[in-house]
This record gives structure tokens, sequence and C-alpha cells, in this order.
């Protein structure tokens, strides 16, 4: 049979903010563990929680990004459960009137329809080692925000490629925004997935299955598939779907029940009494527009206009911000927008490859692809001149200049050089005058840069012993 596949997103962000989201603990990855609480997030008794500003602030500029509406009026509810790394066994969390309503992403082709995104404060990390188990509660009570698809409308994500690109573009837009750093390995970006399938073409909904908390987009690429193919095979037998939980378990590849509809959680939500209604003022959300930096799609519209780039050249670029701010910085020092392209989209990413930063001031960088555009040094001798100062502080033209690899075609010497190749091989050179042979050539140049051991510039060369021959 055939079946409409249904994906729903649920995306949890740590926001990006000095504090935390109600209490002024430092929000800071890696700090040894407890060492960033107080008593009001570990949830001591007759502590007071404060909100942060900051990260309702955040908040808004995650919904203006995504195109949200923003409510003037967000209220903070408790989040009721019992779990360890959750000090206050509850969650300040917001249901009823969350910060931004009715968003949406563009997705391949499709305008992903977005429910909502609120504020809330994140839980402690349990950690497990042998038969101990240790909590930090450092994280608890970072200012996190929780994003949910509205699977209800349309159109729907239905692939697992959909479901990814929608990850990877909102990665990047609260990167790009300056809401979140979204390192998925520091788990500052985390997400559940809720599938259901149903026959091809029916109006009513399958039976929803979640997989909570996978880590990594290539493995939720794949649980993805799995859980289609899954639910596929039961529905073809004629069985029916269970409403569930399941764990993906990326090492054997399949995913396992974690609890069913029967034990579900009723959290009961209720007002924090501790905390007051947020009123977010036209002022405020103006203020947040006006400051939004440039996001991806704006960027990409400028790099393929401006800049001329290709399309492959400019999501290549645009896909690492560090990348791609560093590539801006360098147009203004150097305006050839394709040239320098050229550098990042090969010699700079390769570097970088699987997680490096970029090791290399842009005035070295620039000195380096304007000095092979001058054809003063060539290409491979750029290579590594830029492998030889990366991660150091050494000045690139200095060390060219030490390392005598800058060309000089105007320097007596490559004449003297070029005179001398043509006496040496004067018997090349007429046959070169008979058969006009372009390897014959291409021979000569090898030999006159062999002798400048590669500081003349090969063209230069080249038009230089036709002038001399012809
Ligand atoms: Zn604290």
């Amino acid at each position: 049979m055939q079946y409409d596949v249904v994906i729903g997103l649920e995306v949890h962000a740590e926001l990006k903010t000095e504090s935390k989201c109600f209490c002024s603990c430092k929000n800071e990855y890696g700090s040894s563990p407890n060492s960033n609480c107080c008593p009001v997030c570990m949830g001591l008794p007759g502590a007071l929680p404060v909100l942060n500003r900051k990260a309702v602030e955040q908040t808004i500029r995650a919904g203006l990004a995504l195109g949200f509406e923003i409510n003037r009026t967000a209220i903070f509810e408790r989040k009721n459960y019992f779990y360890p790394d959750l000090s206050k066994a509850y969650q300040i969390s917001q249901l009823e009137k969350p910060i931004c309503i009715n968003g949406h992403l563009r997705v391949f082709d499709k305008d992903i329809p977005i429910n909502r995104i609120h504020l809330e404060e994140d839980a402690g990390k349990l950690i497990h080692q042998d038969d101990v188990s240790m909590i930090d509660y450092n994280r608890c009570g970072v200012p996190l925000i929780e994003l949910v698809t509205d699977a209800l409308k349309e159109p729907h994500m239905e692939t697992a490629d959909e479901a990814i690109e929608f990850l990877t573009k909102l990665r990047q837009i609260y990167i790009y925004a300056g809401v979140a750093d979204c390192e998925i390995e520091k788990g500052q970006m985390r997400a559940d997935v809720n599938i259901s399938l149903k026959p091809k073409g029916s109006k009513e909904f399958g039976t929803k299955v979640e997989m909570k908390n996978i880590m990594g987009f290539k493995a939720i690429h794949r649980a993805i598939n799995y859980e289609i193919e899954r639910q596929k095979e039961i529905l073809d037998d004629g069985g029916e779907i269970v409403q569930e939980t399941r764990k993906w378990d990326n090492d054997k590849g399949e995913s396992f029940t974690l609890r069913t509809k029967e034990n579900s959680e009723d959290y009961r939500y209720f007002p924090d009494p501790d905390l007051l209604a947020v009123n977010i003022s036209d002022d405020e959300i103006k203020q947040i527009k006006d400051s939004m930096p440039m996001l991806p799609d704006e960027m990409k519209k400028k790099y393929l206009e401006e800049y001329g780039l290709n399309e492959y050249d400019t999501d290549v670029i645009l896909a690492d911000k560090e990348v791609s701010d560093m590539y801006r910085d360098c147009l203004k020092m150097y305006f050839q927008p394709k040239s320098v392209a050229n550098w990042f989209t090969t010699e700079i990413l390769a570097r970088i490859k699987g997680g490096g930063t970029i090791q290399i001031g842009k005035e070295n960088l620039v000195w380096i692809i304007r000095a092979v555009d001058e054809k003063k040094i060539r290409r491979n001798a750029a290579k590594d001149l830029l492998s030889y100062i990366w991660g150091t502080n050494l000045n690139a033209e200095q060390e060219a200049k030490r390392q005598g690899i800058m060309a000089d075609m105007s320097s007596d010497l490559v004449f003297e050089v070029l005179d001398k190749v043509l006496l040496e091989k004067a018997q090349v050179v007429e046959q070169y005058k008979s058969e006009q042979d372009p390897k014959i050539l291409n021979f000569l140049v090898g030999q006159v840069m062999k002798e400048t051991r590669g500081k003349a510039n090969a063209q230069e060369v080249m038009e230089k012993l036709k002038d001399k021959i012809n």
C-alpha cells in the first residue's frame, strides 16, 4: 500500500546569553561540574527566580528571524515531573502563552509551518560512570528555546531529507541571527522527531511515534528512514501502530520502545506563581528587528547577485558562519569575489574540515591570494606557504621573501637563464622552429623553471621563449 508520511520536529536550542534564565549564574559550557550554580538554579527551598530579559530578547530574535508573530504577553508555567537532573522537580516553561507563534521555514519548495517557539530552562546533566551516576547542575537553568513544527497544517515534511534540510537551515538561521551557537556535540541543539503514516490521500492522521534526543543529523536521518519502514511493515501486515516514544540506537541502527502512551507523563502545567507575565512592547520588537544581522537567505542573494558566485560556492561558504564572515572581511580588503571564494572553498575548507577553526589572519590570507593573482607567487608555492604559516604568527610576505619563493620575471637572472637554456638546447630550439610542436615548447619552459627553481612565472616564460625563438 502507498502511504503519506507526516514528520514533525521539536527542536531545542540553548540560547547565547551571559547568564542563566532565572538567576545570575554564568551560562557557560565546559566549566568544572557544579561550579555555575546558586540556590535558584539548584532549586533550594525559598529561592526565587528573576527573569533574564536577555533570554526573552533572544527568543524574540529567533522568532523574528523565522517570521513568527510575537505575543505581547507571555506566561511562564511549571512543567512538573520528577527526574534527578531537575532539582526543583519542575521545569519553568511555557504552554498556553509562548513568546512566538505561527512561524514558517522554507524547506526546498515548501513553506513548513511552525506552531511556536517558547522559552524554558534546561535541566542538569546526568553523567553515568561504571555503576555510579553523577549530576552536573551547571546546565540547570540555562535558557532554552523549544521550536515545534505544526504537523496539523499543510504542507508537511515527508522525508528524512526534508527534515534534515529543515534542521540545517534552522541551525544556520539561529547562528547567523546570533541567537544560539547550536554546537551539536555540546548538546546545544537537540531534536525530537515524530512520525506518522496514513493511507495515501487520506485526511485522517495516523498514530504518532516519537523519537527523543537523537544525537547528530546523520543519526536523525537514519532514524527517520528506519521508523518509516518499520511503520510501513506493520501497516502492510494489517497491524496497528502503537503510540509510543522510541529510543534510537545508532550503533545497532534500530530503535526500541522507551515508553508507551499508557504511562506517558501528565505534566500538570500551571502558571508559575513566582514569575510575572512577560510584557513585550512594539518598541522592543522594533529595536530587535532593527538590530537583526543579515540572515542566510538574504546573504545568499548578495553572494549570487553582487559577488557573482555560483550556487555551489555560495552554499559552501554560507554553511559555516566563520568562513562566511571572514570571506566578506577579505573582500573588504581585496574585492575579487571569485578569486577569494576559490581559496575559501578549497584551501581553507580543507584545513578546517571536521570541526577546526580558521588559523590564518585575513591580512595574511589576502596577501597570499593577491600575490597569486598578480603572479608574484606560483599557486603551489602559495599553498605551501599557507600551510607553513597556518596556526602560527608568521607574516606571509616576510615568510615568502625569506623562503625566496617570490617570482620576479623582470630580474636579469631569469633572462640569463632563458638565454642559457636556448643556447644549451639549440638543437631542440631548431626542432621547435620547424615543427612548432607545443610539447617541445613546454619542454623548454620546464628547463627554465627548473633552472630558476620555480621562481619564474611559467606563462610569462612561455611567452618570452616564443618571442625569442620566432
Ligand atoms: Zn544559579
